[in-house]
């Protein structure tokens, strides 16, 4: 990983990202919320249930990217509107997935965090635009990139004057059809080998199913990951995206104590 000059371990020890009251990178950062904006109620009723349980921020699709274009397709702006005011009552900051260039600059008025998704990982032209935005990003691993290439997206954003990247392993393409992807724990330890940049672990999209997402949330913790993205949805079988990996607001908390408690564990071993 030579060519790497921002994104290189070798130029700086570690990396740390303040969004809101919370230091990514040296706190344990917890965001979660449904896949997609549905409609306010929605929202807000799972903000305040994460919020309760003990998450740090909020997700909340208004642009996705849907494999059908016939699947339901995000609220767009009005989506945007909602998380606006649900940080405004919740207090919780808001990570948004950032599908197309144009959209960069306005939507950095609505959040706090724009996330590339999994499919824009390699969209170079949308990863010099959020780097010109100087916004914390979320950087998704692609189902199909290297540990390689996720830092070469990353540095791309950083060669624009943003340091305020965090990477994401989300799951791998792998020849295993029992989860909707493979869930490559390896990367949270190798990218801490190879990178400064703080590294989150979305279980959700990593395994595809609520019943696996807890036990992978306690192996990333346990990994050295700087965080977790979860999947809540207050009632799963009636989400508009992502349904089978939703967890309910009572899985969720009774999920985060876990997470606490055994971060207590992993501090003590640094
Ligand atoms: C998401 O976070 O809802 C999402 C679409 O994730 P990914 O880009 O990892 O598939
Ligand atoms: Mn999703």
């Amino acid at each position: 990983m030579d060519h790497l000059k921002l994104a290189s371990i070798k130029s700086r020890p570690k990396t740390v990202i303040e969004v809101g009251n919370i230091s990514i990178g040296r706190d344990f950062v917890i965001i979660a919320g449904p896949c997609s904006i549905e409609s306010y109620e929605q929202t807000l009723e799972i903000a305040w249930a994460v919020k309760r349980a003990g998450a740090h921020m909020l997700r909340g699709g208004a642009f996705k990217p849907r494999t059908s274009p016939y699947s339901f397709q995000g609220l767009g702006m009005k989506g945007l509107k909602i998380l606006e005011d649900t940080r405004e009552i919740t207090g919780l900051p808001i990570v948004s997935e950032v599908l197309d260039t144009r959209d960069v600059a306005w939507m950095c008025e609505y959040v706090d965090v724009l996330q590339v998704g999994a499919r824009n990982m390699q969209n170079f032209s949308l990863l010099k635009e959020v780097g010109k935005s100087g916004k914390p990003v979320l950087l998704k691993r692609s189902m199909q990139s290297t540990l390689a290439e996720l830092l070469n997206c990353a540095e791309y954003i950083l060669n624009e004057g943003n340091p305020n990247v965090i990477l994401c392993e989300r799951g791998i393409r792998t020849f295993e059809t029992y989860t909707r992807n493979t869930l490559d724990l390896s990367a949270v330890a190798a990218l801490k080998e190879l990178t400064h940049l703080p590294v989150i672990v979305d279980p959700s999209h990593g395994t595809g199913k609520a019943s696996l997402v807890p036990a992978m949330c306690l192996a990333a913790a346990a990994a050295g990951a700087d965080g977790l993205i979860i999947e809540v949805h207050a009632r799963p079988e009636k989400a508009l995206s992502d349904k089978e990996q939703a967890l309910t607001p009572e899985e969720f908390a009774a999920l985060a104590t876990r997470i606490l408690s055994l971060r207590k564990f992993v501090e003590g071993w640094s």
